[in-house]
């Protein structure tokens, strides 16, 4: 059994690509694994230090999860705020990771935009945060979506220093495993995440500029499609996107150059669970005015069952809070037990 961990934060509205690149996902890697799902909340403080409805907002994540099918009795639905653990793996993380690993982050330039000096260092931390979350249950696998791949790859980064700087610490303590990084054999205790990031929609972009990623932290809402819209919203956005004059091509390759058409056709198969090829093969030709209502149909019967389930458990807040209180206290036992073995290896006294 592999050890799944993912997290999604709650700023806003869960949309399309948090669906296709992360929630749809998650639910796939339920079966034949060990998965732990988190609505990480203390993330969600890095780019907005005040939230009007956090409470809501973290119901709303954890509603989208259950609602798309993750089954929380098998598996571990919680908010990362629960589990302290986190954030104290992740102190210890902010001093394995160097400050140059960090400001190469692109996530890290996007969101600071041009005022660096006045991010938070919240921000700029963040991902040394991602790798607690993943690590404190020595995680291994980790669906996300394609803007999340540099964070992963720090991720390593930090479980390789840390495994590398206390090797004979780890030996002492006697629970590490052998692993050969390179050719250098090296006494481990943090595994090698990998990230889970294929399918034809790794990265689905703005319905307003197929050059920049669809976000929650979009101020326009035609940028999106919401997974609370109705039909009515869907409709109207999918026909407002943006696309160039041309009809569509009969091949992949005459999506090149072409990111608008390149990321309808890509959400197409995706919601469709088909090749962009597979697509194209039955709409080559065909102008967007056919395209675009057959887009709208799909997304509708795809996503509208899930936005009911949403509203539903989010009528009566019990439910899902159970669901939450519960996920925290299993979380909570398993990110302790790794936080002993750390803490052990490091010499605190406890
Ligand atoms: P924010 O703007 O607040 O960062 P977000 O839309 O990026 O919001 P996150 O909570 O940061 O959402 O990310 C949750 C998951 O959704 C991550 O796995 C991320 O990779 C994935 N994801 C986010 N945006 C997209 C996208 N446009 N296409 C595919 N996957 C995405
Ligand atoms: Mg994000």
């Amino acid at each position: 059994k592999e050890l799944v961990f993912s997290g999604v934060q709650p700023t806003g509205n869960l949309h399309l690509g948090n669906y296709l690149g992360a929630i749809r996902k998650f639910v796939a890697l339920q079966e034949g694994n060990d998965c732990i799902y988190c609505v990480v909340d203390l993330h969600s403080l890095t780019a907005q230090l005040v939230h009007d409805d956090l409470p809501g907002q973290i119901r709303s994540i954890a509603a989208a999860f259950i609602a798309s099918g993750i089954d929380p009795k098998k598996h571990i639905v919680f908010n990362q705020s629960a589990v302290p653990q986190h954030a104290e793996l992740a102190w210890i993380f902010n001093c394995v990771a160097r400050i140059g690993w960090m400001n190469r982050m692109t996530q890290f330039k996007d969101k600071a935009g041009k005022d660096r000096e006045n991010a938070s260092l919240g921000l700029l931390a963040y991902p040394s945060l991602m790798a607690a979350d993943i690590l404190v249950y020595r995680g291994t696998h980790v669906p996300v979506g394609d803007d999340q791949k540099q964070h992963l790859e720090l991720a390593r980064d930090i479980a390789m220093k840390f495994n590398l700087d206390y090797q004979e610490h780890i030996r002492r303590a006697g629970r590490g495993i052998d692993i050969t990084v390179g050719d250098e054999p090296v006494h481990a205790y943090f595994p090698m995440v990998e990230p889970l990031i294929e399918g034809p929609a790794p990265r689905v972009m703005s319905l307003r500029d197929g050059t920049k990623k669809m976000s929650k932290s979009d101020p326009s809402d035609l940028s999106r499609i919401n997974l609370l819209d109705d039909e009515e919203a869907i409709s109207k956005k999918i026909r407002k996107a943006k696309t160039d004059p041309d009809g569509l091509p009969s091949e992949v390759e005459g999506l090149k150059g072409r990111p608008e058409a390149d990321n309808l056709v890509g959400i197409y198969a995706a919601l469709a669970d088909k090749t962009k090829t597979e697509v194209l093969a039955e709409f080559g030709g065909q102008q967007f005015s056919v395209f675009k209502p057959a887009l709208v149909d799909l997304a509708v019967q795809v996503l509208s069952p899930i936005t009911g389930e949403m509203r539903r458990l989010m009528d009566d807040t019990s439910h899902i809070d159970a669901i939450l209180r519960n996920g925290g206290e299993r979380a909570r036992a398993r990110a302790e037990a790794t936080m002993k073995d750390v803490r052990d290896i490091i010499g605190f006294l406890y």
